[in-house]
């Protein structure tokens, strides 16, 4: 494999983030000398364990949550899955799950494949949203019900940056007695979050997303949130998830929580502006290119564009002989040539749709690269539009 990262210009941070080098030092140890398991009775694993209570706690700092109610999975998939699989669990009578049309298919194919309409045994109600990716607060009240087992709703949308209400979304859950769980994969590290101030239940997180590894992840479950483990096997994680800890990994996301706790504001600061520029640009000097997702509640680092009458597989094919990598849609829906769930919901024009590219920035991209782009884009739409049947100048 070439070793691109010095040449690369990568703005598909939504995708997936590089280590911070901070995180590889913190975890090298793990990988090497201090191999012992955690939940050995000898001193080697013990140490290995404190390291591992001392990750929690960097993880619970970021969150405004207690140590006790982090416990570690392989990634926001499985957080994701956990929460909601142990609300139907924990309230077998209840059969209603409340969601969103826009959610990451951790979420939507979960409740896909848990709905009756596939043949399954529960309801699921996916809340619309509106042109700019924004829910309605009275079609979620309404949605509400005594059947509701769980509230399902992502903290920000990995396509759009589009933030949801959730404190207030938790809150109107609570007073209803139905237990709420938000998916802050992409989320937590761009914007500060405190869970003692919110009735959130449960929360997902994922390493790879803030600058620390693959193959590691978080579920925040409130203390006192009846739990049911996904994972059943042995005592690990006080029993909340079976299988062997994942320990240069966690030692990584307490160390990348840890970053985040101190450099966030200052890093915001910095990528919002890169991002501004980038989007100002792109839409100032590319005719018929339009933003998707509301402009102010975003994250900071997200820059969703609709370049009309053009292909977004072409566009990133044409940015990849730049060494400039975007995404089409997500990363996981990329690859299937369907214009993206988020932004059909979104009710982006078909000819729109199919011509969007995500631009998700990180603090390790620089000024240079954003003229870079800014230069670059601008032929390639236009030489692409060339060839487009229905771009008539
Ligand atoms: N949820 C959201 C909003 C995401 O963006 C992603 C990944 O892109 C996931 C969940 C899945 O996380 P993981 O890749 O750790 O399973």
């Amino acid at each position: 494999m070439n070793r691109q990262a010095d040449t690369i210009i990568y703005m598909d941070n939504n995708a997936t983030t590089r280590m911070a080098p901070e995180v590889l030092e913190a975890m090298l140890p793990f990988l090497t000398d201090y191999y012992g398991n955690p939940s050995s009775m000898h001193n080697f694993g013990g140490q290995v364990g404190r390291v591992v209570a001392d990750a929690r706690a960097k993880v619970a700092d970021l969150l405004g949550a207690e140590p006790e109610e982090i416990t570690f999975t392989s990634c926001g998939t499985e957080s994701d899955s956990t929460a909601i699989l142990s609300a139907l669990q924990s309230f077998p009578d209840k059969r209603h799950i409340v969601t969103t049309r826009v959610e990451h298919p951790a979420i939507k194919t979960l409740c896909d494949n848990l709905d009756a309409r596939t043949g399954h045994k529960h309801r699921v109600t996916r809340l619309k949203v509106s042109s700019d990716g924004t829910l309605d607060l009275d079609e979620y009240k309404a949605a509400l019900d005594d059947d509701t087992a769980i509230v399902s709703i992502m903290w920000a949308n990995n396509e759009t940056g589009v933030i949801f209400p959730v404190e207030e979304m938790a809150a109107i859950a609570k007073k209803r007695g139905i237990l709420f769980h938000t998916d802050a994969v992409q989320a937590v590290g761009k914007i500060p979050i405190d869970l003692k101030k919110l009735d959130v239940d449960f929360l997902s997180l994922s390493g790879h997303k803030l600058h620390s590894p693959k193959g590691v992840g978080v579920l925040y479950v409130r203390r006192g949130t009846p739990f049911v483990p996904f994972l059943a096997g042995g005592h690990q994680e006080k029993g909340r998830r079976g299988g062997t800890e994942n320990v240069a990994s966690i030692v990584g996301l307490g160390r990348a929580c840890e970053l985040a706790a101190l450099k966030m504001e200052e890093e915001n600061t910095k990528v919002r502006a890169l991002r501004d520029k980038l989007e100002n640009g792109l839409l100032t000097s590319v005719p018929r290119s339009i933003l998707n997702g509301h402009k102010i509640d975003r994250l900071p680092n997200t820059a969703n564009i609709s370049f009309e009458f053009v292909e977004g597989e072409a566009i990133l094919l044409h940015l990849n002989r730049y060494n400039i990598c975007a995404s089409s849609g997500s990363a996981c829906t990329s690859g299937s040539l369907e214009p993206s769930h988020v932004l059909r919901a979104m009710g982006v024009p078909f000819t729109a749709a199919h011509g969007s590219i995500r631009f998700s920035l990180s603090i390790y991209n620089t000024e240079q690269e954003v003229d870079f782009v800014l230069e670059k884009v601008p032929s390639i739409i236009s030489s692409l539009r060339q060839m487009s049947p229905f771009w008539n100048g």
